[in-house]
């Protein structure tokens, strides 16, 4: 899918218009949308149902998930993006978990092929007033609000485009497909990405438009030139993909250190 960025025409007496790009709008007043990545399937999981719809503590993961976008107050809408047989289904958790008083524009939309098509999926549907857009995982369903909170501020605060990260605790090294070791990279310069990576609208689109696929989407702005800054991630936003990592979330949810 390929994305045209706004433009503006001034008309120009006896001459033919000229094309202007649109005025950057100050990061402070723009619209934060949230494109929820939620087509995935539940393979991996071993789960019977997309891994959306997948239970943990008595709640689907979308359930859960919708919880930390909801709970952060700066969110003004909302894009699920939900397996083409689940449209309905997300609509319903959606609207049973509306925050009271805080009532972000929810829509709902098919999913693609892969996470890339997914999130083009909810480019597709954005708002003329969406200016920062937030990516987030379905899979870190435990991503505390004011982690939101946080990416938010960091790209209010002029930073186009902005991951959470910690730093990792095992050492990590380059191998090749033989399992020949290629380098150890120091590990004090790695951080663990996790999501909401949060983006000037107009980056995210022009990193979208000029690759092809990635497993994140601060990839695709560096693939495209783009500086990308992190700020402190949170351990609650773990990535749930494995049944092990079903177990921890639920250990993390039973024992109240989620206060998200
Ligand atoms: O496959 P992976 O675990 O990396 O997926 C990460 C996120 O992308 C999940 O939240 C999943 O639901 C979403 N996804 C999607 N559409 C796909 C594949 C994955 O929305 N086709």
């Amino acid at each position: 899918m390929r994305f045209s960025l706004p433009e503006r025409v001034s008309p120009e007496h006896g001459r033919s218009p000229r094309v202007l790009p649109e005025p950057a709008r100050p990061e402070h007043v723009l619209n934060v949308v949230v494109i929820l990545v939620a087509a995935g399937s539940g393979v991996r999981l071993g789960a019977a149902m997309p891994k959306a719809f997948a239970p943990l503590c008595g709640e689907s993961l979308l359930a859960h998930a919708l919880r930390g976008v909801f709970g952060c107050g700066e969110v003004g809408h909302v894009i699920i993006v939900a397996p083409a047989s689940h449209l309905d289904q997300a609509r319903d958790v959606a609207g049973l978990n509306r925050l009271d008083g805080h009532h972000p524009r929810v829509d709902v939309v098919a999913g693609g092929a892969d996470r890339s098509a997914s999130v083009e999926a909810g480019l597709a549907v954005l708002r003329d007033d969406d200016g920062i857009v937030l990516v987030h995982d379905v899979a870190r369903c435990l991503a505390p609000p004011d982690l939101f909170a946080r990416v938010i501020r960091a790209v209010r605060e002029g930073h186009p485009a902005v991951v959470p990260g910690l730093p990792v605790t095992d050492t990590v090294k380059v191998v090749d497909d033989k399992g020949r070791v290629l380098d150890t990279p120091e590990r004090e310069s790695l951080r663990g990405i996790q999501t909401p990576q949060g983006f000037r609208r107009e980056v995210l689109e022009r990193a979208h438009a000029g690759c092809d696929s990635a497993t994140d989407d601060a990839g695709l702005v560096e693939r495209t030139g783009g500086h990308v800054r992190v700020v402190t991630g949170d351990h609650r936003a773990l990535k749930i993909t494995s049944p092990l990592d079903l177990t921890l979330a639920k250990a993390l949810l039973q024992d109240g250190s989620y206060a998200g």
